[in-house]
């Protein structure tokens, strides 16, 4: 075995690697035939450095220098980390680069890694069993945002790899029960892992799939269920689990997950630590776990309801994950879809052979396949009064572009700040701030004239990258979106529920702001109107347009968005005659010297 090419499932618990050897997938082994690596890194010391199951051992022993779960760390930031935070016992900062941008540190014993290294110490760990391939497929989760995505593409770099493509996991793991052959379908991508659950919904039209919806949970997985039976034992024991004992707490959960993983072939199981023993069932270990089951399944309804789907439409159920053995989930699934999942294939194994599969298709193998997935959140830009405006809608399919034109709002105007957020809501405060750049070096225009193209663009890997050209004068600018913050897939739910609960207010807000804007420009231009012919209006009109103009002026301070627009309409149309001989003027002035006929002509 050497393949130049593999697919690698860097997991939060576990990662591995498979290649595509002559048609056939094949999932890379140590000699003692284990193809999980642990997803564990421990410091040494002397200086040496331990990634997997060495590392994993370790952690009993020496639990500050060991790292665990480092895959929720990618392409965050603190402020996004406070529930991570108090998993991780590590101290976690933040340091600025020389280019102003903002990284996590971790602090393990006197050295600090970012979350990168430490990922890329994982995938050197499985490329080095893999032979030392030079390329690879890299997965990460659905929701993953970009800069998590470009964190990953990071982590592999710096192992040494070139990296293909980042691919979805469901995607991947639908690839790897070869779903692409059938010629259209509906298939649900169930994925429990150790510390993360998401559910997937996914289309396969003429064999090219597409990511319909995602939903899941950052904190659902085996970990829950390993601390549903810790925390029975240490209550039946007598410890408290909230006192700081890493020894004992790593004790407790090894046995608990070593309790659990039997129940999964055996109806009972001892649960054994130092003189303490206990027996568990199976009953009572479903018992345990059943309300996150419950969750779990709430959010495939969720993930369902996105993707306009009903259950009976899913054709595949694939099930992922080291959790989908557990027999009671594989019930649950199977009763909630009214079918019975895939599970021929190791729930541990699909997503690196998904991902293998892909790299042989890369590289030329014989299928031919494009793979689509979904913008999780809407991108846009924030224009004048601080609104929303959405260039590409949430759950579009990747790659996608979409421009929009903009103009300046000041004559003159030189330069435009385009600040790029992600949400759903109607109002940038209300939206997650991604990155902004500047487009200088426009010509000198009145207000409006430029013609400023923004394009958004979502490759296939989920990077965006904003450009904008001033078509006049050719002037553009753009920059690529490494900045976005970290969302969990539950981030992403709050965000699109507090978009429909907020839905009407921030309408309303919305609308305020625009009626605000153009109450602004209209009086901006009556203004000037009046100021250069204001003298042709007789007594009654200019009464009727100043009483009209205070209207607005009041309306503007109000918060009545009715109000507002009754005081807008109201002073375009007693604004009219005004606007009628600013309008003659202005055609007069322009064709002064021509002759009746033509000015006459010319006003046809
Ligand atoms: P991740 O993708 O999050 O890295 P995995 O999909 O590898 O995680 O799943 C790891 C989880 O699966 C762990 O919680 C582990 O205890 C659990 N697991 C593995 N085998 C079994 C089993 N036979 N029965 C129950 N749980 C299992
Ligand atoms: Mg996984």
């Amino acid at each position: 075995m050497n393949p130049s090419v593999v697919g690698i499932d860097l997991g939060t618990t576990f990662s591995l690697a498979a290649y595509v050897k002559d048609g056939h997938p094949a999932v890379v082994r140590d000699e003692g035939g284990n193809a999980l690596v642990p997803s564990v890194i421990s410091f040494h010391d002397d200086g040496s450095v331990l990634v997997g199951s060495a590392a994993r051992d370790r952690a009993l022993s020496d639990p500050d220098h060991t790292i665990f779960s480092v895959k929720r760390l990618m392409g965050r930031t603190l402020a996004d980390l406070q529930k991570e935070l108090k998993l991780i016992p590590h101290q976690i900062v933040e340091r600025e680069t020389g280019d102003g941008r903002k990284v996590l540190q971790v602090r393990i014993g006197d050295r600090e890694h970012t979350p990168e290294e430490l990922s890329a110490m994982i995938l050197r760990e499985v490329r080095k069993r893999a032979g030392n391939p030079t390329k690879a497929v890299i997965t990460v989760p659905a929701y993953f945002d970009d800069s998590q995505r470009q964190a990953t593409r990071d982590a592999g770099r710096i192992a040494g790899l070139d990296v293909l493509r980042i691919v979805n996991e469901p995607t991947a793991a639908a690839l790897a029960y070869g779903l692409d052959q059938k010629k259209t379908g509906m298939v649900a991508v169930f994925d429990l892992g150790g510390g993360t659950f998401d559910c997937s919904i996914l289309s396969i039209d003429d064999g090219v799939f597409k990511v319909l919806s995602t939903n899941g949970d950052t904190y659902l997985g085996g970990d829950d269920f390993d601390h549903a039976i810790m925390e029975l034992v240490a209550a039946e024991m007598g410890v408290d689990l909230g006192q700081r004992n890493p020894q004992l707490l790593q004790e407790l959960r090894d046995q608990a997950e070593k309790v659990k993983i039997a129940l999964s072939s055996a109806e009972s199981a001892e649960f054994v630590i130092g003189n303490f023993r206990r027996t568990f069932t199976r009953a009572e270990f479903e018992a345990l776990i059943a309300p996150h089951i419950d969750r779990a399944l709430e959010k495939c309804r969720n993930a369902l309801r996105d993707a306009e789907l009903k259950k009976t439409q899913i054709n595949d159920v694939v099930m992922v994950g080291g959790s989908t053995r557990i027999p009671y989930v594989r019930k649950r699934v199977g009763e909630f879809f009214g079918r019975t999942p895939h599970t021929e294939l190791n729930p541990d194994e699909v997503v690196a052979i998904g991902a293998a599969v892909q790299a042989d298709i890369l590289t030329g193998g014989r299928r031919h396949m494009l793979l689509l997935d979904v913008v999780p959140l809407s991108l846009g830009l924030e224009t004048l009064g601080g609104v929303m405006d959405k260039v590409i809608q949430r759950n579009t399919t990747v790659p996608a572009r979409a421009t929009t034109r903009y103009s300046t709002s000041a004559d003159g105007q030189s330069a435009i700040l385009l600040n790029i957020y992600q949400g759903e809501r109607e109002l940038v405060k209300d939206c997650k701030a991604l990155g902004q750049f500047k487009l200088a070096g426009i010509p000198p225009m009145p207000a409006g004239f430029p013609q400023v193209d923004v394009t958004f663009l979502v490759n296939e890997n989920g990077m965006l990258t904003v450009s904008a050209k001033e078509q006049r004068s050719g002037q553009q600018a753009s920059v690529t979106v490494q900045a976005a913050h970290g969302l969990s897939s539950d981030e992403v739910d709050q965000l699109v529920m507090d978009s429909v609960a907020h839905a009407h207010a921030d309408f309303t807000a919305r609308r305020f702001i625009e009626f605000h804007n153009k109450a602004k420009a209209d009086l901006k231009h009556t203004d000037k109107a009046l100021a250069e012919t204001g003298d042709s209006l007789t007594s009654e009109q200019r009464q009727t347009v100043n009483e009209a103009r205070e209207a607005v002026i009041a309306a503007m301070n109000g918060n009545d968005v009715e109000v507002l627009q009754d005081a807008v309409t109201t002073l375009g149309k007693v604004t009219t005659p005004l606007a009628e001989l600013l309008m003659n003027s202005v055609v007069k002035k322009a064709l002064a010297g021509k002759t009746e006929a033509e000015v006459n002509e010319q006003k046809i």
